[in-house]
């Protein structure tokens, strides 16, 4: 891998251009790795915890974590993070191929390649066409894609990788990055990467948590050690124009509470820039309008907290019974930045197969447990942590015999029911 602007550690220089000019406009105090589960027997003082600076770039906008942490201690062996065990990531993923199959006329022999392909769920869809695919994943996830017999190298996708990669398979008409690219260090260097690696024709795609959504929902609980971005579209265009690339598509997309999907590729090649992303693009806050907007995100951040803890602590006065629903990577977040632990909630319900059944959430004492547990206890409240589902989840929980009512904790507390 080549040098950096930073070293792991605090982040002295943007990772986009460079700049030391940079404004921590939130921090979230100390944190454990989100996907760092351990058994429920675990010995705590083992935990280890980071401190989460959040920082705005004044001089191209990149709003970004304002530390790295060592890539180990965050995607760790038992990394419990699986894409195939959440619906509206399968649908999105059947999606992206839809769109790619409009914009390029595949030839039999093409390869597609997704970079932290993680279980080969989006890959799948290109291989039931009958085209070659590559998954790039560092975890130990990527066995079960072998598994599945999604072609698969169980590495970290860099430029140096991304050269033995054209090496051994040739240059990919496709490549993706579904919701990794933001957590990828170096990402000039994996721009460069996916310049050498795809063809002169063909197309990035990325799939990345929207800045404007994130922002204009209080999504705070999306901040963590892994996301290393946070982009808009000006952020990501300067990164590619930076690269000898360009955008020339985009289009919303309602995964993680609000996301994009962006089409790049080479600086010349034969794509019009679309409508919709210059219209897009149009309407993002910029400059002192964004910095500002980001500040008021702070202080938002900061009475959300105490509106929850309110919440939870006179609802525990009145005796009443709490549980969480679903444990993503955001829920850990929430529960740590709120200082949410089991005398206020009792465990927390995930959907059978998930890996994170029988581990606590990190750091906490909060138990992880199936499902079922929520329809036979049926607690007074369900505190619903992917509440950016909620319209999703509510209607299912109470088809399958949930009584009780249930707590939306973002953008502004709610009950319903
Ligand atoms: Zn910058």
């Amino acid at each position: 891998m080549s040098k950096s602007s930073f070293t792991r550690g605090f982040v002295q220089q943007c990772q986009i251009c460079n700049s030391e000019n940079l404004d921590e406009f939130i921090n979230l105090g100390f944190h454990p790795a989100v996907n760092d589960f351990f058994e429920t027997n675990y010995k705590k003082e083992l935990i280890e915890t980071y401190p989460m600076p959040i920082l705005f770039c004044k001089e191209c906008d990149l709003i970004q974590l304002g530390i790295h942490v060592q890539p180990e201690k965050i995607f760790p062996k038992n990394y419990a993070y699986r894409s195939g065990t959440t619906k509206i990531l399968i649908e999105n993923f059947k999606n992206l191929a839809k769109d790619v199959q409009q914009i390029i006329k595949f030839q039999k022999d093409d390869l597609i390649i997704d970079i932290g392909s993680n279980d080969g769920t989006l890959l799948k869809n290109f291989k039931d066409l009958g085209l070659n695919v590559l998954g790039v994943e560092p975890t130990g996830v990527a066995q079960i894609a072998i598994k599945s017999g999604i072609n698969t190298e169980n590495i970290p996708f860099s430029f140096e990788n991304a050269i033995k990669i054209k090496q051994k398979y040739g240059k990919a008409k496709v490549i993706t990055a579904a919701n990794v690219f933001a957590h990828i260090e170096n990402v000039n260097d994996i721009v460069k990467g996916i310049y050498e690696l795809l063809s002169d024709d063909g197309v990035f795609i990325s799939e990345n948590h929207y800045l404007s959504d994130l922002l204009d929902t209080l999504q705070y609980d999306t901040f963590y050690h892994e996301h290393l971005r946070y982009y808009s579209l000006n952020s990501l265009s300067y990164l590619f124009k930076k690269n000898h690339m360009r955008i020339f598509d985009s289009k919303n997309i309602p995964t993680h509470g609000g996301s994009v999907r962006v089409f790049a590729c080479k600086k010349n090649s034969q794509f019009n820039e679309s409508k919709n992303f210059q219209k897009l693009l149009s309407k993002e806050l910029t400059g002192k309008n964004l910095h500002q907007h980001a500040i008021n995100f702070g202080i938002k951040t900061k009475e959300s907290k105490i509106n929850i803890l309110n919440l939870l602590t006179s609802l525990k006065k009145d005796k009443k019974s709490i549980v969480g629903i679903s444990a993503p990577s955001r829920a850990s977040t929430l529960i740590n930045y709120v200082g949410i632990d089991k005398t206020m909630i009792d465990y927390i319900c995930e959907i059978k197969g998930s890996l994170k059944i029988g581990k606590n959430i990190p750091g906490t004492d909060i138990p992880v447990v199936i499902e079922d547990y929520l329809f036979k206890d049926q607690p007074d409240y369900a505190f619903l942590f992917s509440w950016h589902i909620a319209d999703e989840l509510i209607p299912k929980l109470k088809q399958n015999g949930y009584n009780g009512k249930f707590i939306i904790p973002l953008p502004v507390i709610k009950i319903i029911g």
